[in-house]
């Protein structure tokens, strides 16, 4: 099985995880995805359902693959580890599942990998950091999480997959690496599921008032997802990344207000901003990714400005 070009996709129906499929999928590789719809959706990947080389495989990850199923990952080159909830209301209301999805659900995966030597990547988060003390956020930050806050079910499930990734890499000398995505943005995000730039350009589009909550001088720094799909395609295939952790983002900062205003020019709404909620405690003052060690390692960095990706994003939601 040594020239096997069979890679896994967890939560490959998923936003990020369906446009990676594509791209490995361009890239010639047989492509087992293994989702359980669970914040996915089935519309994402339905383009694909006669492509010979894709196969999808109806799983939640919290229970091991069958042996059949095994059988057939036999020689698994590699492996992308998407599956978890990442918006904040989907992560709370699943906060049982997004826990046991990202402890119980990356033993299963990592046991795969260890079997079949396959490299694996860990879709971590920028929120292993928290709401950080230091910014720009660099990989050597250790964070500032609150361990039982409403947002720890997904903040503390990450630093755990990230925790039993390591181990993996220290005690099988697996090909690990982890990369730490931040905000990203584009077609295939669910409209309903509650993330800032979903909920502002539905809004926007149907002349409702946009809802930011506190008074949106929170930043994030979005990157559109063709850049993280490259940027993932290259992190979990290169050689000489084992057990490196990447972050992984567009460094262009915005306030939340900033995003809203620029949302409401480029669809030309009718309708303005409206503050409707305080701040949920430990939603993060600010947030911006350095990269220096992604443009170092992998030689990417993000190609799609704020105002393209935006446009893009528009499109497929007035489409939709
Ligand atoms: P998403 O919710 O669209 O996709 C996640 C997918 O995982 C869904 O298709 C869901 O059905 C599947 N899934 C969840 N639990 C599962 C289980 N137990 N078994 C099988 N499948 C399961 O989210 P996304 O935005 O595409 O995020 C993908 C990954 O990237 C996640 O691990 C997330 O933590 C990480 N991430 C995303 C962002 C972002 O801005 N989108 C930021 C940081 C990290
Ligand atoms: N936010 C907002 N209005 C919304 C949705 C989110 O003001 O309708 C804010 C939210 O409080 C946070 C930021 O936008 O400060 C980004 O939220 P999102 O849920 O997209 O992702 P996060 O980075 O918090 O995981």
């Amino acid at each position: 099985m040594k020239n096997s070009n069979k890679c896994i996709v967890t939560g490959g129906a998923g936003f990020i995880g369906s446009n990676l499929c594509d791209r490995l999928l361009e890239q010639r590789f047989e492509v087992y995805c293994i989702d359980n719809f669970l914040t996915g959706n089935q519309k994402n990947i339905s383009h694909l359902s006669k492509n010979p080389s894709f196969h999808f495989i109806k799983h939640d990850i919290i229970s091991p693959l069958s042996q059949e199923v095994q059988k057939e990952l036999d020689g698994t080159k590699c492996i992308y580890h998407l599956a978890s909830p990442a918006s904040p209301p989907q992560y709370r209301r699943y906060s049982i599942e997004t826990l046991r999805v990202n402890s119980e659900g990356t033993f299963n995966i990592l046991q795969i990998a260890r079997q079949n030597g396959s490299k694996f990547l860990l879709a971590s988060t920028s929120e292993v950091y928290g709401n950080p003390h230091v910014h720009p956020q660099k990989e050597t930050y250790y964070g500032n999480v609150n361990t039982v806050g409403t947002r720890s079910c997904y903040d503390e499930a990450k630093r755990f997959a990230e925790s039993l990734t390591m181990e993996f890499f220290r005690k099988f000398q697996l090909s690990i690496r982890i990369v730490r995505i931040f905000n990203t943005y584009g077609p295939r995000m669910q409209p309903d599921d509650g993330r800032v730039v979903s909920n502002f350009i539905n809004q926007a589009l149907s002349d409702k008032p946009l809802t930011i909550y506190g008074d949106g001088s929170q930043t994030r720094s979005f990157c559109y997802v063709s850049d993280m799909v490259e940027g993932l395609l290259i992190a979990g295939q290169k050689e000489g990344l084992d057990g490196e952790v990447i972050n992984m983002g567009n460094p262009d900062e915005k306030t939340i207000k900033e995003i809203g205003e620029y949302i409401l020019k480029l669809t030309g709404s009718k309708s303005h901003l409206m503050n409707v909620k305080d701040k949920e405690i430990d939603d993060p003052d600010r947030r911006k990714p350095d990269i220096t060690k992604a443009k170092r390692l992998l030689q990417w960095q993000p190609q799609i400005p704020l105002s393209e990706g935006l446009i893009r994003t528009v499109d497929y939601f007035k489409k939709v």
